[in-house]
């Protein structure tokens, strides 16, 4: 069976408004199809894998200093940069997902996320053992083991971030010192500013192959000014990033059209389920029997975050997405909707925080694959820098509502 192969990347989310952007669209334009196509040539190679072309994309982002990552990473509150990488695939490696943080000194810390789950197919990780997540010094050990390259942590130093990161801290301090009422609800926000995009903003590519095996690679600085040792959800599984496969009973026309027409009442669909949860696995045992019997329907999804890692973090947000879409048999689409788009949960959990400090502000893109039909899909809460080839085979830009 031949499977369409898809890719959809972004470059973070958050307060990315046309008016504290301004004359940097071009920029994140140019970047990301460039990246895009470069990917999707690779993509279209015969015999190309989701995780090699994942990773590819996601190299070439944390080498461009435009991005929150790699190159360009953020710093943290003492001037320092710390990395965060994480790669996850729906079927093919042992450890499924893997997460890496507090990286100082490896250029692509994506590549040694990959590295982690590929040697994960031995019996001691090649040294990371069984685990899925590793971070700091010992990490970094390993990966000059792996062969990967490390830099000075100067390396990653760029005037731009660096000015974000003064900046951030001097309003912090004017703010605190100078207008005391108002340090109550300042204090921590070096992180954000409402007149300007000081990242948040992840980056990362959910890819699917010909196979049908879906990859999602991600990787950040974290959040400007973040405390240093902090860790975000970029490494974390289920929090900044998913992949998952399963086989799905083929439905009953019934269940089809409750799923297209997607507005039954939860607690209808719910019980809806559960009958014809029964009745499948009922009629299964009689139907094993019986050599035509409709074969499973192999369903599989892909999902990378970007925006306020600790409310990802809250939220378990992208497992939460892919159970909302599992679980109950909606669309990724409409789970990442609900999940990161407007008034969606994770712009909810912020409260009153919502517009006054970073929290809450998110996007995310993703593959669903239903049979043999894979289909991008992606949404956000403020704005996202994303990049996608469409159905027929065109390569889109957008940051706003109605860009693409
Ligand atoms: N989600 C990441 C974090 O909070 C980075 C980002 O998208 O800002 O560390």
């Amino acid at each position: 069976m031949s499977i369409k192969p898809r890719i959809i990347i972004h470059g973070g989310a958050g307060n990315i408004t046309p008016g504290n952007i301004g004359e940097k669209l071009p920029q994140y334009r140019k970047s990301l199809l460039r990246i895009l196509k470069d990917s999707h040539g690779l993509l279209l190679k015969p015999g190309a894998r989701a995780l090699d072309v994942a990773v590819h994309a996601v190299a070439l982002l944390e080498d461009d200093p435009l991005f929150n990552c790699g190159k360009g990473a953020v710093f943290t509150r003492d001037g320092t940069n710390e990395l965060e990488a994480s790669v996850m695939v729906s079927n093919g490696y042992k450890k499924r997902g893997v997460g890496c943080s507090l990286l100082r000194q490896v250029k692509n810390p994506i590549k040694l996320a990959a590295e982690m789950l590929k040697r994960g197919e031995d019996e001691d990780g090649d040294g990371a053992g069984n685990h899925c997540q590793l971070s700091g010094k010992k990490l970094e050990q390993l990966a000059e083991t792996w062969g990967l390259e490390l830099v000075d942590p100067k390396y990653f130093w760029t005037k731009n971030r660096w000015e974000q990161h003064k900046r951030g801290l001097e309003k912090e301090a004017i703010l605190v010192n100078v207008e005391p009422e108002l340090s109550h609800s300042v204090v921590g926000d070096a992180t954000w500013d409402p007149d300007e995009y000081v990242p948040q903003g992840t980056t990362g590519c959910v890819v699917l192959d010909s196979f049908g095996t879906i990859a999602v690679a991600t990787s950040t600085g974290g959040l400007t000014n973040k405390n240093t040792g902090r860790i975000g959800d970029t490494p974390t599984i289920g929090a900044g990033f998913w992949a998952e496969e399963w086989l799905q009973q083929p439905l009953s026309p019934l269940n089809d059209i409750l799923r297209i027409a997607g507005s039954v009442p939860n607690i209808l669909q719910g019980l809806y389920n559960d009958i014809v949860g029964v009745a499948c696995r009922h009629f299964a045992k009689r139907e094993d029997q019986i050599d035509s019997r409709p074969r499973d329907i192999r369903h599989a999804i892909g999902i990378s975050g970007t925006g306020n890692g600790d409310s990802f973090l809250r939220l378990s947000a992208a497992r939460t997405t892919a159970a909302i879409s599992k679980y109950s048999y909606r669309s990724l689409a409409k789970a990442i909707t609900q999940v990161a788009g407007p008034g969606g949960d994770l712009q909810n959990s912020a409260g009153d925080d919502w517009g006054q400090t970073g929290l809450g502000e998110a996007g995310m893109i993703g593959i669903e694959l239903i049979d043999d039909v894979g289909s991008i899909c992606f949404d956000y809460n403020r704005g996202m820098f994303r990049a996608y080839i469409t159905d027929d085979g065109k390569a889109v830009f957008g940051a706003f509502r109605g860009d693409d």
